[in-house]
């Protein structure tokens, strides 16, 4: 048996200091009725917690880690850039860098802005929307999270769907009134909503691959129905590529799909572990923003010289190979876990694209947020407790998606497989 007393005491004491003993609610294990991990260091695909316990890590810091922890090339040249000073408030070449980094990978952004957070980008970009089209309403989609502004706290996946909860007190209920939320890949509903409200309505925002109620695909039907009304009504299409740039493939998305939004929502990867966010798209709309246009947007670290430096770091190594590479893992993997819980007679949905991941306990088919809201939320807690004694570190929610980095081996991929099935017996046995 591992032995958490070590994290169990620095859990204790940040809770006098930090509301729920944390600063990012899903983080406390409150929903798998546990205490979360308290973590000493972490090196490629390998986290240890203050108790000396080691894991395989699938989390790998809610996605942006896809080279792996302490990747040598972003820690060396990290170290080189603290050296030379951590801030400025004043423009540095590394911006315009990652900026023309990012739109070789994405050239649907054509001008972008840089942030400190997923928050920050889609906040900006739904304000860029309301002020390019002078309307308020704007549409997100049940089960999908695009950060914790006002607006976008409706109906959310992530935190929210794990605590069981559609908004937050302390949103204006005229805000809230304004975000019109539909079901997921219900292509009929959105439709519908737009025959009737089309012409009001600012933009659609969507995770084109939902990854805040586990991953949940969009079906090409529904993404190209989006990118068609949207146009028809003079709406904008926002993806929310936060989790998915990078991750779904080299491309995000829209890359794999052919789609391409009018803006993009970019998070995680893009930072290389260090706080970045983006929101970029369609030139003529981008420039609207101050001081070249009206709509405000400003921030005393944003296009920080160490978040860019990790961000550069990052984005130059990745590369078509390492996706192929990084999918076929995750296929295997997945396959594994499927094998192990069709021999144990437990219901199992499996789903990935590219590097994103999840397992549902679920029936299925999951397509949608009502579909995940089916899943047996209590074994999964019992189970992702045993998988931790187990040495495998996973996201502590049936709502959220893990992740691979290169840094997972073949043999790292066995382990799980080995250690899943386990898990599964003795949490079928307890
Ligand atoms: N959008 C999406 C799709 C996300 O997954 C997240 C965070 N998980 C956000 C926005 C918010 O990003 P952040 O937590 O960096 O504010």
């Amino acid at each position: 048996m591992k032995d958490y007393t070590k994290s169990k005491a620095a859990f204790v004491e940040a809770s006098k200091i930090m509301p729920g003993g944390v600063n990012s609610p899903v983080r406390a294990f409150k929903n798998v009725g546990g205490d979360p991990l308290f973590i000493d260091h972490a090196k490629g695909d390998h986290i240890y917690d203050i108790d000396g316990n080691k894991y395989i890590d699938y989390v790998l810091s809610w996605g942006p880690l896809i080279l792996g922890h302490a990747e040598d090339n972003v820690v060396s040249a990290l170290q080189k850039a603290v050296e030379k000073g951590t801030s400025y408030g004043a423009p540095t070449p590394l911006e315009t860098t990652l900026a023309e980094m990012v739109q070789k990978l994405v050239p649907s952004m054509e001008m972008m802005r840089m942030v400190s957070s997923g928050t920050e980008a889609t906040m900006s970009a739904i304000r860029l929307a309301r002020g390019w089209t002078g309307r308020d309403k704007i549409v997100k989609f049940i089960g999908n999270y695009h950060g914790h502004s006002d607006s976008l706290l409706v109906d959310a996946g992530s935190g929210m769907a794990t605590f069981g909860i559609n908004t937050s007190p302390g949103v204006p209920d005229p805000l809230a009134y304004d975000t019109l939320t539909v079901a997921y890949n219900d292509t009929a509903a959105i439709k519908k909503l737009f025959a009737e409200q089309g012409d009001e309505i600012a933009c659609v925002i969507v995770e084109p691959v939902a990854g805040n109620m586990g991953v949940i695909p969009g079906t090409k039907e529904f993404l190209t129905a989006l990118r068609d009304i949207t146009k028809a009504h003079g709406s904008l299409l926002i993806f929310d590529e936060v989790m998915t740039g990078f991750r779904a493939g080299l491309h995000g998305v829209q890359g794999l799909t052919g789609i391409t939004p009018d803006l993009t929502t970019l998070g995680k990867v893009v930072g290389g572990g260090l706080p970045v966010g983006v929101f970029g798209g369609r030139k003529d709309i981008m420039s609207d923003i101050t001081p070249a246009g009206k709509v405000y947007h400003a921030g005393t670290l944003s296009g920080n010289p160490l978040a860019m430096t990790a961000g550069i770091a990052t984005l130059s190594q990745l590369n078509e190979e390492m996706y192929t590479a990084m999918d076929a893992k995750v296929t295997h993997m997945l396959e594994g876990f499927k094998r192990s819980a069709d021999a144990h007679k437990v219901p199992l949905v499996v789903h990935h694209v590219g590097t994103m991941w999840s397992y549902f306990f679920n029936e299925g088919p999951v397509n949608n947020f009502d579909d995940v809201q089916k899943s047996d939320v209590k074994f999964f807690a019992k189970f992702f407790k045993q998988l931790l004694q187990n040495g495998i570190y996973t996201a502590p929610s049936q709502y959220e998606t893990n992740f691979l980095s290169v840094k997972h081996t073949d043999e790292d991929i066995d382990t799980t497989i080995a250690a899943f099935d386990d898990a599964l017996t003795k949490t079928l046995k307890a």
